[in-house]
């Protein structure tokens, strides 16, 4: 390992980190991270802190941290064959046995998968399909792509318009004319405090289909959604809301994209999102889970119904005109095979249940009753604590005390990390699916011992 007293400076000199305060990282006014290892939920840095890494990286790292079985399924990958493209009906051994894996995992109404590298490009990828599937289907003007406020897709030009945050659209002259926005599914915020669930789930749908109407549904090509809203809050969809969404847009022939890049392969207990909420999406989204992190893979799911189009446009057309250079790229391939297998034999997706349950419940139990937590929610190992000026008449804290960043800074000090969510005060862990209970009754009691002594 470098140990290199000029490493601090080369970073802030030379590297251009993603997601960060530019210019204070570049004259070294805020705090940066080298790390160095991980083994299980933790992490270590180059300081000697080992810290329980609550958010699995960026929501990925599923398997946990170490994991020699993929370490080795990628250098026997590498050795064997870095690399070969999958351009005109190449593969390699690893390649085909991970489309047959993900195909077997998925719901029964998918047909094929196409291997990027990322959430975003994954993202870019099924909106041009989308859009050839249309063209193939003489519906030119069916362009449109709905999104929902608050719903992260990526950081693209496309997949940052259909990112409904703020800050991903701030002087980047985003969202793109073809992105629609509607109604977050997000019952804490955005109800009114006398309504039901499934009276803000039937004003989410009416919202849907206002929007719709209001366009023209000869304009609009599909809806795109996270099965639970990750980046956006950590916010588990309220009662009968997929029910409804999915209704409108039968009606209105619009397609359904589920972004699972976060859900995908056990996070919430379940192999996909999708099955747990009775979602049936066109397209599937994949990512983060399906290498856990080990390599760079993503993935497009379609459906029978679009591959069949799809199929026939190639007839029509020739050859799709749509690939990356590192597309099913072999090292990531081997390690999702390897990855799926260890998620199997572990039994991480009941783990994920199981543990995922009594952490969720265990959070609610310490600090749910606090005067200034407003919301404990969750699904699986995703769990989000919302605070609150104002408990009884829901008054936020003004976001300039940035009260959600000083929560996570002080727990991490304690030697855990949770996420200060972007949008709103929010402490959102997604664990590790391997997390035990033990861990995740630390996770519980540094948290209260935090929320007590920021908030009191
Ligand atoms: N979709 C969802 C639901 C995500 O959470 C993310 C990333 O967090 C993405 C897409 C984008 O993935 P990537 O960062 O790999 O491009």
């Amino acid at each position: 390992m470098l140990k290199n007293d000029q490493l601090d400076q080369w970073d802030r000199d030379n590297f251009f980190h993603p997601s960060t305060h530019l210019a204070q990282h570049a004259r070294g006014e805020s705090p940066n991270r080298i790390v160095t290892g991980g083994s299980g939920v933790h992490i270590e840095d180059r300081d000697g802190n080992r810290l329980l890494d609550a958010f699995a990286g960026l929501y990925c790292v599923n398997v946990g941290y170490g994991r020699s079985e993929i370490a080795e399924a990628i250098a026997a990958q590498a050795k064997e064959l870095a690399y070969y493209h999958a351009y005109v009906g190449h593969g390699t051994e690893a390649s085909i046995t991970l489309a047959k894996m993900v195909v077997e995992r998925a719901p029964d109404n998918m047909s094929k998968v196409y291997f990027g590298l990322g959430g975003s490009d994954a993202n870019e990828t099924n909106i041009k399909l989308v859009w050839y599937y249309n063209n193939i289907l003489g519906r030119p003007g069916k362009k449109k792509i709905i999104s929902r406020w608050r719903g992260y897709h990526g950081s693209g030009l496309m997949t940052g318009s259909l990112t409904g945050l703020e800050l991903f659209h701030k002087k980047f002259d985003l969202p793109l004319a073809q992105v629609l926005h509607t109604e977050a599914p997000y019952y804490y915020r955005r109800a009114d405090l006398t309504m039901s669930e499934e009276a803000f789930s039937a004003h989410c749908a009416a919202e849907l289909e206002a929007l719709i109407e209001r366009e023209g549904a000869d304009t609009i090509a599909a809806f795109i959604g996270e099965p639970l809203l990750g980046t956006g809050g950590i916010v588990p969809p309220p009662a009968g809301y997929w029910e409804a969404i999915q209704a409108v847009l039968d009606k209105h022939d619009i397609l359904l994209i589920a972004d699972e890049v976060v859900t995908g392969f056990g996070r919430l207990g379940t192999m996909f999102g999708s099955t747990h909420y009775g979602i049936r999406p066109d397209i599937i989204t994949i990512a983060k889970g399906l290498t856990s992190a080990y390599a760079p893979l993503s993935g497009s799911i379609v459906s029978d119904k679009v591959w069949a189009v799809l199929e026939k446009g190639t007839d029509e057309n020739g050859p799709i005109g749509h690939g990356w250079t590192y597309s099913a790229h072999p090292i990531g391939a081997a390690a999702g095979v390897a990855n799926l297998k260890l998620i199997d034999s572990l039994n991480l997706v009941s783990n994920a249940g199981e543990t995922g349950a009594y952490f969720n419940a265990a959070m609610k139990d310490a600090i749910g009753g606090h005067a200034h937590v407003g919301d404990v929610r969750g699904e699986g190992m995703m769990c989000a604590v919302e605070f609150i000026e104002g408990k009884d008449e829901r008054r936020y804290f003004d976001s300039a005390r940035k009260i959600g960043p000083a929560v996570s800074a002080a727990l991490l000090e304690r030697g855990v990390i949770g996420r200060a969510m972007p949008q709103g005060d929010i402490l959102g862990f997604a664990p590790p699916l391997c997390l035990s209970r033990a861990e995740a009754d630390e996770v519980v009691g540094k948290t209260a011992d935090v929320v007590k002594a920021v908030l009191g």
